[in-house]
């Protein structure tokens, strides 16, 4: 039976994941996490509670350097409440390790999440137009990005999301 000390992580993360009550990695997460770490492209399918946040929490969490103050990783979702979720999943993962995760999306605030932004923010996550928005604006500085996830990838193409998807990409 794997444990995630299998996959030789931080011990702040380790130490996260315990108090999380988190004790193996499920299914997705045990093929996710070595993929990830060992910065592979991947394309993953899996059901809804299976897991899939922490499979690649863990390593965006692992791999973001805390001295860099810029964002380092980006996580595209469909809606704002996945975003919110997102971001909370995140955080507990990365809290030892004072990992800063910021959420973007519409109908709220641009300034503070602006300022959130200038701020250590090392992951980020948002919904597509206020994404866009702070690309555009500049707002979000892209230089020290390594890592781009599409979450729900399949929900962001269905709701017709596919130019945005790409615009942000390019
Ligand atoms: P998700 O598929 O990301 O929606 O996650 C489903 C639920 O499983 C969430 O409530 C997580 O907190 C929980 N979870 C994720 N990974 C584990 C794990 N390794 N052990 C126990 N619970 C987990």
């Amino acid at each position: 039976m794997t444990s995630f000390k299998s996959f030789k992580l931080n011990a702040e993360i380790e130490q996260a994941l315990t108090s999380l009550r988190y004790y193996k990695p499920t299914p997705v997460q045990e093929k996710v996490i070595p993929l990830a770490l060992a910065k592979q492209d991947i394309i993953v399918e899996s059901q809804t509670g299976s897991g899939k946040t922490v499979a690649f929490g863990v390593p965006l969490c692992e791999l973001a350097e805390w001295e860099e103050n810029k964002p380092q990783a980006l996580i595209l979702v469909p809606t704002r409440e996945l975003a919110l979720q997102v971001k909370e999943d995140i955080m507990n993962i990365g809290r030892l390790k004072r990992i800063k995760v910021t959420a973007v999306f519409g109908k709220s605030s641009f300034k503070t999440q602006q300022s959130e932004l200038k701020q250590k923010s090392h992951l980020v996550v948002g919904t597509l137009g206020r994404l866009l928005e702070h690309l555009r604006e500049g707002t979000l500085v892209v230089d020290k990005i390594h890592h781009l996830v599409l979450d729900e990838a399949d929900e962001m193409l269905n709701m017709g999301f596919i130019d945005q998807v790409q615009e942000v990409m390019d």
